[in-house]
């Protein structure tokens, strides 16, 4: 189904943020509008986290086995972690396609964190949050491995509901946190930040003891917390999760794991850190979208969906899927568009080869119809457009743009509504 294919969508450009899904499900769908979060690799999160004075192991990066080997040695630690990098998480019970099993592997001699580092670089690694052909490692984290007697789960996340950011925690942390979340809902623990006040003492102290802490590790969790809020607020996180917030039997509180995403629309003043933003991971189209500030999401169809809006996109996509089509992708316009976007938008969809039409569904509320109309005829001309376009427009300007799409002399096919466009692309196809 059409519907679900999107919805998959959602889920992957949803991919790594876990507290988000324990607190945001309802408003997944509003998220494929928004323009692109940034995430950073874990080592990236831990430097920022090094720097706030939040509590993380010694570490090294390396990008070949050699260096992982010298790293190892380097570091002169007890035991050793060796840690694939990739922005999704669930690695360590993930499995790469050289056959090594698990994306963490603990180790006391370095000689093995090179032999696990070269079954590690160049492979790709499956996890539960990554696509099903797993996602390439390029770097790996060599860690001092550090015993822990208890893992807790620490997030803190802006929250729709709210309207503001929460803390989250769970003295159920390590792997899983959405299976305790089903499983054993009384033990996900919640704070509500007020923004002007920031984290309260009370607050802090009353999550650490909820996380389990106890004597003087209270205290230190709570330090551990607040300046985790602290760093959240300095990098204009959307989310800063740690799991697991651990314990060493030493009597010390660990930030074991690290994710960080960030507000986008901070950018300006965060410079240095969007600076490390590493888009290899992305799908290419996706991050070509981006730049124009164009989301796109590829499914496995063959008509291109040229829309504006996330709701207007599932509703195209079910619709086509309801007359026999299927979607290739999603272009979602957002608001505001100008004149260029739409051009790319066209240039985009046309590259790939998997489309053999292409539906424009737009209704133009902050959109203007008549910009998007001459972004298509310009598009069209120029880009020599080989495929059948059907175009339903309704909403600002509208009959002005219908004059220009008609009196372009364009092959292009108007509809009246979207179950028109719908059937119109498909039998375009099927011709
Ligand atoms: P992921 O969440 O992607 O599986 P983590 O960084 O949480 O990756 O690592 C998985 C598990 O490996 C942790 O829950 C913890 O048990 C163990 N681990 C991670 N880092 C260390 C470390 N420095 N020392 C000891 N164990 C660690
Ligand atoms: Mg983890």
């Amino acid at each position: 189904m059409a519907a679900s294919m999107a919805c998959q969508a959602v889920a992957r450009s949803l991919r790594g943020a876990s507290a988000s899904r324990l607190l945001l499900n309802k408003s997944k769908l509003s998220r494929v509008s928004s323009r692109r979060w940034l995430n950073l690799q874990e080592y990236q999160s831990k430097k920022l986290m090094q720097e706030g004075g939040v509590a993380v192991q010694r570490f090294y990066v390396a990008d070949s086995a050699p260096d992982a080997l010298e790293a190892a040695k380097k570091l002169n630690a007890k035991e050793i972690v060796l840690k694939a990098q990739i922005l999704a998480g669930g690695r360590g019970k993930g499995m790469f396609d050289s056959g090594l099993k698990g994306g963490v592997h603990l180790t006391k001699d370095p000689a093995v964190v090179g032999e696990l580092a070269t079954k590690m670089l160049g492979y790709s690694l499956t996890t539960k949050q990554t696509p099903k052909e797993g996602v390439k490692v390029k770097t790996v984290m060599v860690a001092e491995a550090l015993d822990i007697t208890r893992e807790t789960y620490f997030a803190i996340l802006m929250d729709r509901a709210c309207n503001g950011p929460v803390m989250v925690g769970s003295p159920q942390g390590g792997m899983d946190i959405e299976e305790v979340a089903a499983s054993s809902p009384e033990l996900i623990f919640k704070e509500v930040i007020d923004i002007f006040e920031g984290v309260r003492d009370d607050q802090a102290l009353r999550m650490a003891s909820n996380l389990g802490f106890k004597g003087p590790l209270e205290r230190q969790a709570a330090d551990q917390i607040k300046r985790l809020y602290d760093l959240f607020l300095k990098v204009d996180a959307t989310q800063v999760e740690v799991n697991p917030l651990g314990e060493t039997p030493e009597g010390q509180v660990v930030c074991f794991d690290a994710k960080i995403n960030f507000d986008d629309n901070a950018e300006f003043r965060q410079k240095a850190i969007f600076a490390m933003d590493d888009m290899t991971e992305s799908d290419p189209t996706e991050t070509e979208a981006a730049k124009y500030d164009l989301k796109y999401i590829g499914l496995d169809g063959n008509i291109a969906c040229f829309v504006n809006g996330a709701g207007l996109a599932m509703a195209t996509c079910d619709i086509i899927d309801l007359h026999g089509g299927k979607p290739a992708n999603f272009l979602d316009l957002g608001g505001g568009v100008q004149e260029n976007q739409v051009y790319q938008a066209f240039k985009l969809l046309t590259a790939d080869p998997k489309v053999e039409a292409i539906l424009v569904n737009i209704f133009g509320g902050i959109v203007n119809c008549a910009i998007i109309a001459n972004g298509i005829t310009k598009a069209c001309r120029e880009l020599e457009l080989k495929v059948p376009l059907v175009v339903r427009l309704e909403g600002t300007n509208v009959q002005e743009a219908k004059r220009i799409l008609s009196e372009s002399g364009l092959p292009i096919t108007a509809a009246d509504n979207l179950e028109d466009a719908a059937k119109k692309a498909v039998a375009s196809i099927k011709k």
